[in-house]
């Protein structure tokens, strides 16, 4: 075992704090990783508070983690000491089911391992994540990250980026589609910068009227402010597709009546409480759907950050020290984030 350090939750109230613990030394497919970065997800706040009611305590959060290969096991090859390394929030899956078949990792049919709070298979107990010195993970979940990215805006994809790539890629949007992206927050505005490379137009809509100016900057044709009903009619029947991220429960019909005929809107936010159930009218009328996305596939992560790479896309970012992680978390929830914290682990004490 290597003696690690980080920062956990110890309890739901309870503020995080620094955290003592083990990782497992490298086994012969492990590469060691000195963190450099971490993003900071709506879904670490959810889980340290125990909103989804599954935490197991102590918790290191973290999954948009960026670092350097530190250690290699005796079978790696993909993977060089002092590489730049990217991990999401996968760390482990059962590789046989007729899902990891397919690259699609987190619907793994005997449970995908995440990168907290997931049951670790090699030591039995669970996993630590990114707010830590390093972390140690099957090369398998290991990605690549190219040098052309700024590391620190970089790290926002390992989550946000690849949990809005997928469905936008997965529901075929490219141009002569419109498209809605809800909520400019992490994954909102990671979904309105790829919509737009993909070629679609873009229509944000956002509760904060604040925001309005940044989302045309960041690549929206369009922003409607989701509480104004008139702006809201203008855009009925209108969408091929819509991406919903919002972290808390709304009226899912405001959005579902601006779908056009066979138009699909995809949750990807996770509320602690359930949506109030839409209008089964407002589906049968149009033939509409409402659908569900769950991050990427490792493969599909691997080609985001190229895509990435290739189209100079990151995210926009507020670098933290370790210490403000708490009041960042005070921020996210007045909806006070321009656009991910990343906590830089050089302000990590020993
Ligand atoms: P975030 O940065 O906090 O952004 C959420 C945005 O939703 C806010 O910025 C805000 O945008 C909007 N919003 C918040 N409360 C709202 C309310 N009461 N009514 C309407 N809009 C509201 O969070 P995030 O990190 O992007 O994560 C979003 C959600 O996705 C979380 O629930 C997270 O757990 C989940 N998630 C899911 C997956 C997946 O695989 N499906 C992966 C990662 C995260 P405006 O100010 O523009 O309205
Ligand atoms: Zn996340």
């Amino acid at each position: 075992m290597s003696a690690s350090y980080g920062y956990a939750a110890v309890s739901p109230k309870a503020p995080l704090a620094p955290y003592r613990f083990d990782r497992r030394e490298p086994g012969a497919h492990d590469v060691q990783i000195d963190i450099l970065y971490c993003g900071v997800c709506h879904s670490d706040l959810h889980t340290a508070r125990n909103e989804w009611g599954n935490t197991i305590y102590p918790t290191v959060p973290g999954h948009e983690i960026v670092g350097r290969v530190s250690k290699v096991g005796s079978q790696v090859q993909q993977f060089k000491l002092g590489q730049l390394v990217g991990v999401g929030c996968m760390v482990d899956s059962c590789q046989t089911c007729a899902s990891c078949a397919e690259g699609l990792e987190q619907y793994c049919e005997n449970g995908f391992v995440g990168t907290y709070n997931g049951p670790e298979k090699q030591t039995g107990g669970i996993t630590y994540g990114g707010y830590a010195n390093n972390i140690v993970v099957h090369e398998k979940f290991v990605l690549r990250i190219s040098d052309k990215l700024d590391p620190a805006a970089a790290a926002p994809l390992l989550c946000a980026g690849i949990t809005t790539y997928s469905p936008l890629r997965h529901w075929k949007v490219g141009k002569g589609h419109k498209v809605g992206i809800v909520g400019l927050g992490g994954l909102g505005h990671m979904g309105v910068k790829l919509a737009h490379a993909m070629g679609a137009y873009v229509v944000l809509f956002t509760t904060s009227p604040g925001k309005v100016a940044d989302a045309l900057k960041l690549g929206a044709d369009e922003v409607v402010i989701s509480k104004d009903e008139a702006q809201m009619a203008q855009h009925a029947n209108s969408f091929d597709f819509i991406l919903n991220t919002v972290a808390a429960p709304h009226n899912l019909d405001a959005f579902l009546s601006l779908l056009k005929r066979d138009g699909t809107m995809t949750l990807v936010g996770a509320p602690d409480t359930p949506h109030p159930s839409p209008t089964v009218f407002n589906l049968i009328l149009q033939r509409r759907k409402l659908a569900g996305s769950l991050i990427g596939g490792i493969k599909e992560t691997q080609e985001m950050l190229d895509f990435c790479a290739e189209h100079g896309i990151t995210s926009d970012i507020e670098l933290i020290k370790i210490d403000e992680i708490n009041q960042a978390y005070e921020r996210m929830l007045k909806s006070d984030v321009k656009y991910r914290f990343v906590i830089d682990m050089s302000s990590l004490p020993a």
